[in-house]
């Protein structure tokens, strides 16, 4: 007897009903749940349209709806995709820098899903300012008097230095002369700039002559550049912040200093050696201080501007800002990340690239263990044992200091360790792992708990 369309259509199966079946339970361990209801929502969907089109005069068995669903999802893979970082460098700017803070989605959401005041402001019922919204958090974190946001740091490099320097020279260490990655070279971003860069002391030492004896009547401001992901090391010397901030001071020409991560906790607790937060370094007098968002800070993909009023009133003249401008989606993360910030503890916590950083040996020894017994439950041709190794910070900061880690390591006699780490890349939900002594080791650091069950499937299935 022929089904009628409504009976068909009342047959089909639920997508909770769907999502509690055993395949496609699995299906949800390795692939985003999102995804997965959407397939599930795509085919049901599908089917749907095809019996009300009288396509279709029954229903798919369930097996068959399941298969469909996999397909559905693996041919819907997008191109940028998530990852698991199994290489224990946190900040790893190939696989997207920081994660954010769960704490900062509903934000976004909010914000991205919706209309909001982004340059418009509430109690006059005027036009407002996208730049205004960070700025009573970040007086507050800081001290600075304002602040301004653009698309990444390099952008606020050059956006000050177009500003405030613009064919006058800046003065700079021949030691801070250095080059960040992605071809970000501090010589090449004061000349598009339009300022001309006069290089002061020698690569390994500079004194405050050097830079006294620079100044004159051309000087538009003195560069303090981080060098970040190089260190110059035994005979050396530049000038405390301080002593240049007098410097400047006294010739009437701002104190500009590039910090490139920008910090708002004390490192120190992580085993880090000190330096200097944001806030410090406005304290001993830079005028202007620049950051990423998406470095130590934890955030988006972000520069920040900080410093002088009277200098950052400037910048937001600048035709230029029009190019580097900000999002929303950025905007509302970022001030949701120092939000948290408001309270270190809670930073710690729930931001990510903290979180990572503040687990201890045992804790990484703890979470190799674990990761390690899930995965010997799932295969006899691997030989899976917990090392003990070092991570990096990444992201240009602390070059030469590591973190204590344990990893999972992973050795087959069947297949070399390239091979392997080809076949983790290529899982579902790809893994990125490091290989050492011919073993690929995941480093615990950087892989989240509940990321365990898609490494314990993509090995299940390699077995
Ligand atoms: C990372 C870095 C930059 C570039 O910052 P992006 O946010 O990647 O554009 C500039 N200066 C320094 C010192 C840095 O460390």
């Amino acid at each position: 007897m022929v089904k009628s369309i409504q009976e068909l259509l009342a047959q089909l199966p639920a997508v909770d009903i769907l999502l509690k079946r055993p395949a496609i339970e699995q299906l949800a361990t390795e692939y985003p749940r999102g995804a997965v209801k959407a397939a599930i929502q795509e085919v049901l969907g599908n089917i749907r349209r095809e019996v009300l089109q009288q396509i279709r005069q029954d229903l798919p068995e369930l097996p068959t709806i399941e298969q469909m669903i996999t397909e559905e999802l693996i041919q819907h893979q997008f191109s940028l995709r998530r990852v698991i970082n199994g290489t224990g460098t946190v900040i790893h700017t190939n696989l997207g820098r920081s994660s954010l803070s769960k704490r900062v989605q509903q934000q976004v959401e909010d914000i991205s899903f919706h209309y909001s005041n982004l340059e418009f402001d509430l109690e006059s019922g005027e036009r407002g300012s996208r730049y205004s919204h960070l700025t009573e958090i970040i007086k507050e974190l800081t001290g600075a008097e304002d602040v301004l946001v653009v698309n990444n740091n390099a952008a606020a490099v050059l956006l000050v230095l177009s500003t405030l320097i613009k064919g006058q020279e800046v003065l700079v260490s021949r030691g801070e002369l250095v080059e960040i990655g992605g071809a970000f070279r501090i010589p090449d971003v004061v000349t598009s700039s339009g300022g001309k860069i006069v290089e002061v002391g020698t690569t390994n030492k500079t004194h405050l002559n050097d830079y006294q004896q620079a100044v004159n009547e051309e000087t538009g401001g003195i560069l303090k550049v981080h060098t970040s992901n190089y260190r110059i090391v035994g005979f050396t010397e530049s000038v405390p912040i301080p002593e240049l901030a007098k410097l400047a001071d006294h010739t009437a020409i701002p104190l500009i200093n590039d910090l490139g991560s920008g910090l708002f906790i004390d490192m120190r607790q992580f085993g880090l050696p000190y330096e200097p937060t944001v806030k410090e370094a406005l304290d001993q007098g830079c005028d202007i201080v620049t950051f990423s968002g998406d470095k130590l800070l934890g955030g988006p993909q972000a520069g920040i501007i900080v410093g002088k009023k009277k200098y950052i009133q400037q910048m937001k003249k600048n035709q230029l800002l029009r190019a580097l401008r900000i999002d929303k989606m950025t905007l509302s993360a970022l001030e949701a990340t120092f939000e948290l910030y408001l309270d270190p503890t809670q930073a710690i916590q729930e931001i990510p690239v903290l979180r990572m950083l503040s687990l201890t040996e045992e804790d990484c020894l703890r979470k190799a263990t674990i990761l390690a017994e899930k995965l010997e439950k799932n295969t006899n041709d691997l030989t899976i044992t917990v090392e003990k190794d070092a991570s990096a910070v990444g992201g240009g900061s602390y070059p030469e200091h590591s973190l204590p880690t344990y990893v999972v390591s992973i050795y087959s006699d069947v297949i070399s360790a390239e091979t392997l780490q080809q076949k983790l890349r290529e899982s579902r939900m790809p893994i990125i792992s490091r290989i050492k002594n011919q073993k690929n080791y995941l480093d615990v650091r950087t892989i989240e708990d509940e990321e365990f069950a898609f490494i314990t499937s993509a090995i299940r299935t390699l077995a």
